[in-house]
């Protein structure tokens, strides 16, 4: 190829479909090439069996069949970003890069050095926003500071609602400016390093009839009453305008959590010390128990807790656990066991399919009262009602934990009274009386 050219590169948008920043690139009338880097800096901390590895080559694959129909490929990648933009600047007569915004921290200071080491080339690096409705700048209070407060971040979100801010960007109209090539092979998992996986993924295309139901079955975890489109939104193989219009039309409670979505983003956005450490600084102070053993019993979900037991277990053995169960257990970890809630987010780091630093971060933060939420600490969830409440025949445990009520269950690992006391005086010390 001699003719000058421009790449699109794939990140967390992984469809040809409604994708703003591969709009711009097929519009700008110069062949596009598209593109994508399996990422050494990632992939070298992640277990063989990372079953979201498995997911982006799945979805990759998907994409290289679709672009041969067209008689276009893509170029895939597996290296760190830095050396395989410099191969392909050399190998293809490329002029500008195209992508999407990417806003967690460690892609914000790659893109900046990328950017940097391509303009040294000449070639032009063009960014859009695609992953978000609003970004961290975009819903500001009156006084053009962030909000840290829910309820009025989300009435501000949707006031900024628009026919624009949800508009479709029709790629299909312009797939004729892909290059022409033939098709280019994807590296396989295992040339990468990785193993298949026997977790199956959730279908991608929203199920209405749930989400028209959302508000009356979202609290149990017994139901399939949840959308299960966590893992499609990471990695962006739906488009969030379209589940946003979605929403609109079928159910206002999921509509807000969308919203609790790009809260959480716009937090780890505008104060990033969240990523280490407590939104609020002076939870800093409380002392964490060192407890390995106990730390170990709520991962492989043997805490004697049915509700926490379950949650682990299905954590554990799909990648998924449901929101009721993630709040039950993540409080169980920082409040009853007393444990540093930083060891829990990590661990959910690690397994959960939808991983998403920023809502991930704000579900722990909220679950050990060190976040944004205003709920004081002294509110401690008790997992036996909990388990009544939204579990009341238990379908959900007995799913989990087969020997649920036999004398094979464990006896539970620390006495609920107890547990809450000592979390008390531990926060109260810490936090000079709350
Ligand atoms: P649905 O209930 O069908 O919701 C639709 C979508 O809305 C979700 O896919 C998600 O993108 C968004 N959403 C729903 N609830 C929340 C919420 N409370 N905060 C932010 N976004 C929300 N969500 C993640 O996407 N990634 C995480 O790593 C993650 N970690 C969590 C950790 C803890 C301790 C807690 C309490 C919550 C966490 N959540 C996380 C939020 C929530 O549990 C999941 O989004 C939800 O369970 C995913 O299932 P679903 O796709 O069926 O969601």
């Amino acid at each position: 190829m001699t003719s000058p050219a421009i790449a699109f590169w794939f990140r967390r948008d992984l469809r040809l479909e409604d994708n703003a920043g591969l709009w711009h690139a097929l519009n700008d009338g110069r062949p596009v090439i598209p593109v994508f880097i399996f990422d050494r800096e990632i992939l070298d901390q992640l277990p063989q069996k990372d079953a979201r590895v498995a997911f982006i080559h799945q979805q990759i694959t998907f994409l290289q069949e679709k672009l041969a129909q067209m008689g276009s490929t893509m170029l895939v990648a597996y290296g760190t970003p830095e050396s395989v933009w410099e191969r392909w600047a050399v190998e293809y007569p490329l002029q500008a890069v195209f992508t999407n915004h990417d806003y967690e921290p460690y892609a914000q200071t790659r893109d900046a050095a990328i950017a940097t080491q391509l303009a040294q080339k000449g070639i032009q690096f063009h960014t859009y926003k695609d992953q978000v409705i609003f970004e961290k700048k975009e819903v500001l209070t009156q006084a053009s500071a962030p909000y840290t407060v829910f309820t009025p971040y989300s009435r501000k979100w949707r006031d900024g609602l628009n026919p624009d801010t949800l508009r479709v960007w029709e790629t299909e109209t312009v797939f004729n400016h892909f290059w022409k090539s033939e098709t280019l092979p994807v590296p396989s998992l295992q040339q990468m390093g990785f193993q298949p996986t026997d977790i199956p993924f959730p279908d991608p295309v929203p199920d209405i009839q749930i989400i028209s139901s959302y508000d009356k079955t979202r609290d149990f975890p017994g139901l399939k009453g949840t959308s299960r489109l966590g893992i499609h939104l990471r990695f962006g193989t739906i488009s969030i305008r379209a589940l946003v219009r979605t929403a609109l039309k079928h159910n206002q409670t999921y509509l807000n959590e969308l919203i609790w979505r790009e809260f959480y983003m716009q937090i780890l956005s505008n104060f990033p010390h969240v990523a280490t450490g407590p939104f609020k600084p002076n939870y800093a102070a409380i002392p964490w128990r060192d407890a390995p053993e106990e730390l170990e019993r709520w991962k492989q979900g043997k805490t004697g807790y049915p509700l926490v037991d379950a949650g682990m277990r299905e954590l554990n053995a799909t990648g998924y656990m449901h929101n009721r169960v993630r709040m039950v257990v993540a409080s169980f970890l920082s409040k009853h066991l007393l444990i540093n809630w930083q060891e829990g987010e990590a661990y959910f780091a690690e397994k959960l399919l939808d991983f998403e630093l920023s809502s991930n971060n704000g579900g722990w933060q909220w679950a050990a009262g060190c976040g944004t939420d205003a709920a004081p600490y002294f509110r401690i969830f008790n997992p036996e009602s909990q388990l009544k409440k939204f579990d009341p025949q238990a379908k959900y445990v007995r799913k989990w934990v087969p020997e649920f009520g036999t004398p094979l269950y464990p006896k539970p690992i620390v006495e609920h009274t107890f547990a809450r006391e000592r979390c008390l005086t531990a926060y109260k010390s810490a936090l000079g009386g709350g």
